[in-house]
């Protein structure tokens, strides 16, 4: 099915690269350049899942995510965290703040692929099956 899908990197090859692979998905992608652009665009839009890089200027990922979780209209949409910053634990950092899940950068395709597969498919709209 269809989903629409918010990519907020500010580096324009990552970002024109991740939308060249999940437009080949077949989803909608909406695209923005930093954080304050992007909450925008979850607050209007509501998408269906958020790829969030972490190293941005003047409001990084981790604070962003804090906003989306604050926010009634954005709380719910499960967020990606993309970083280059792999260190001994920063995945378990991540997910401790509330990201649903942490794809590390350079990507993989393939994996990059069946990631955002397998949270669209866990984190279904209206989906009350409690079993996993
Ligand atoms: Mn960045």
């Amino acid at each position: 099915m269809k989903k629409t899908i918010l990519i907020i990197e500010d580096y324009d090859k990552s970002l024109r690269l991740f939308k060249l692979i999940i437009d080949s998905m077949g989803h909608r992608v909406l695209t923005a350049m930093d954080s304050e652009e992007g909450l925008r665009i979850a607050r209007e839009e509501r998408p269906d899942l958020i790829l969030m890089d972490i190293q941005m200027p003047r409001m990084d990922g981790i604070e962003a995510l804090k906003l989306l979780k604050a926010d009634t209209r954005t709380e719910a949409i499960p967020v990606i965290a993309l970083t280059s910053y792999v260190m001994k634990g920063d995945r378990e950092r991540l997910l401790a703040e509330g990201f649903t899940h942490y794809i590390p950068k350079p990507i993989d395709k393939n994996s990059f692929i069946e990631d955002i597969k397998r949270v669209l498919e866990k984190y279904q709209r209206g989906n009350n099956d409690k079993s996993g």
